[in-house]
């Protein structure tokens, strides 16, 4: 059993780069067995304002920074994070409750995105554009917006965090960052992490805080000019609505329903072990992972068997043991709103296939907010299971005829962040991925986001992107200055 490191930072805001104590304090629990990990000071109403007002004063110089500068800090972050990958992954780990290795992923993920954006951050082109007087010229620049409000949550608490501080940070905006109520640990853990690379005070505040209290301020402080989000779709309404009285801008990643289209000529053994695996990541609470799995129904049989045999193989635990596959959900309300989902479907005829409740052996997790593993057939597309973000480790198998079908009811849904296909012939599995309404596809590939490219949703799951080029954007304003065009005498 891994044990949680000392800390080396102090769970309270940090501001401009000093820990700072506010009025309330909240008890942040291990998910796997309910004991208290720390009790972390919020930041209040008082404490945002200074923040935002700290992270201002600080983008008078940030802006002006080269970009090489800039960059440097953020890839020296990603080089300490990596020293400190073991004791992130732990903090991890304990606080959000999904196993040590996949701790260890996120830590190497989050890594990424301080990389990449530390490269990206001087190649922030702008262009001279021809003017119609052939006396002037125009020079169209990309500047930082300004003050970003980052709120991220719960599920990847490090690597949604990075996503959006490197990419603001490289461009050259400063950041307050909220991190969610259950994770601040590793949120505040980031600080001595940054200030060690050389990042001035106040160019990015961790201030843990309420949602609703911190968005709000986020928009209606003048000074804070982007809000970048990830979290539910109706988190994304709401603050989209708040934003609305500035006209903010808002870069949104928000909630999924993944379809997963296993094709008639998928090597089956291949496709359930990686269905598993992307269902069993972080016990399923992941916005891209597979809410409704359609299976060919010439195939259905020999898939559920296949997937059930393996199911039922996988270990669920503390994700601080070893050799664990899945850990807890987040609390003990997200357990009782998958199995509501569970119980409305095999009510409605959904067939029970299989249930892992290994957890149950081990007593000291008798207190831990564990959801068993399940696997259910015969799921229609009119239940609520395969409507709603199911955020645990349930796998609806949704039968299907045809392929059109398949890929009519995969865009039946608000939703549209990520799917998957899996197939043997290429040219059908680009065909059938190349029609689904969906921000990213994963062919024969279970996780398939990574720094170097845009990820992000459309309909109801998002408005913008993060990574690649285009993460970079998300905090640019596009300036034009029209200018005479220097003649010789001649
Ligand atoms: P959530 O929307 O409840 O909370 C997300 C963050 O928003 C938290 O920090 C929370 O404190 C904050 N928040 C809550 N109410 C707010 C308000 N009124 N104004 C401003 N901020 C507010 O989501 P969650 O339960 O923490 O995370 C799960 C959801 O996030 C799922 O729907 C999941 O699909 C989505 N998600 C999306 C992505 C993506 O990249 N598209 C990634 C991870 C999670």
């Amino acid at each position: 059993m891994k044990a949680v490191p000392n800390f080396w930072f102090e769970p309270a805001p940090w501001i401009d780069g000093q820990w700072r104590r506010g009025t309330e304090e909240i008890s942040v629990p291990n998910p796997a067995t309910n004991q208290s990990l720390a009790m972390v000071t919020r930041a209040d109403a008082g404490l945002i304002h200074e923040a935002i007002e700290g992270a201002e004063r600080a983008w008078a110089n940030w802006k002006h920074r080269s970009p090489v500068d800039r960059g440097g800090i953020l890839k020296r972050t990603a080089a300490l994070m990596i020293a400190k990958r073991e004791e992130l992954a732990v903090l991890l780990s304990a606080e959000q409750g999904k196993p040590y290795a996949q701790g260890l992923g996120e830590v190497d993920y989050a890594a990424s995105f301080f990389q990449w954006f530390g490269e990206e951050a001087r190649r922030s082109y702008g262009r001279i554009a021809a003017h119609p007087e052939a006396e002037r010229e125009f020079f169209v620049e990309h500047k930082p917006i300004g003050v970003a409000g980052l709120i991220t949550p719960w599920n990847f608490p490090l690597a949604q965090g990075a996503k959006k501080i490197a990419a603001a940070l490289a461009a050259g905006c400063t950041a307050v960052w909220k991190p969610a109520e259950r994770t601040p640990l590793i949120a505040l853990a980031m600080a001595p992490i940054l200030a060690e690379a050389g990042l001035p005070p106040g160019v990015l505040q961790i201030a843990p805080g309420r949602g609703s209290v911190v968005g709000k301020i986020f928009a209606e402080h003048p000074a804070v000019r982007v809000l970048s989000l990830t979290g539910s779709t109706a988190t994304g309404s709401s603050l989209m609505a708040d934003a609305a009285c500035q006209i903010k801008r808002v870069s949104l990643e928000l909630g999924g329903n993944a379809p997963f289209i296993v094709l008639p000529d998928a090597d089956l053994e291949f496709t359930a072990e990686h269905l598993l695996r992307l269902k069993l990541f972080v016990s399923g609470q992941v916005c891209v992972t597979a809410n409704r799995v359609f299976v060919h129904e010439t195939i259905e049989t020999e898939f559920l068997e296949i997937l059930s045999h393996k199911m039922e193989q996988s270990v669920v635990g503390n994700g601080l043991a070893e050799h664990v596959d899945a850990g807890p959900l987040i609390h003990r309300q997200a357990c009782q709103d998958v199995g509501a989902l569970v119980s409305q479907a095999l009510t409605a005829g959904a067939k029970l296939v299989c249930r892992n409740t290994s957890f149950e052996r081990d007593p000291s997790l008798k207190e831990g907010s564990f959801y068993p593993p399940t696997l259910l057939s015969n799921v229609q597309d009119s239940m609520p299971i395969a409507s709603h973000e199911i955020f645990g480790p349930v796998i609806p198998v949704l039968r299907y005829k045809t392929v059109a079908d398949a890929i009519r009811r995969s865009n039946e849904t608000p939703y549209g962040l990520a799917g998957y296909v899996y197939g043997h012939d290429m040219t059908n599995c680009r065909a059938v991925a190349r029609e689904l309404e969906v921000g990213i596809v994963g062919v024969n590939e279970w996780r398939p986001l990574k720094a170097e490219i845009p990820f992000g949703g459309i309909k109801q799951s998002g408005i913008g992107a993060e990574g690649g080029e285009e993460g970079l954007r998300e905090f640019l304003c596009t300036q034009v200055i029209s200018m005479p065009k220097p003649f010789l005498e001649r």
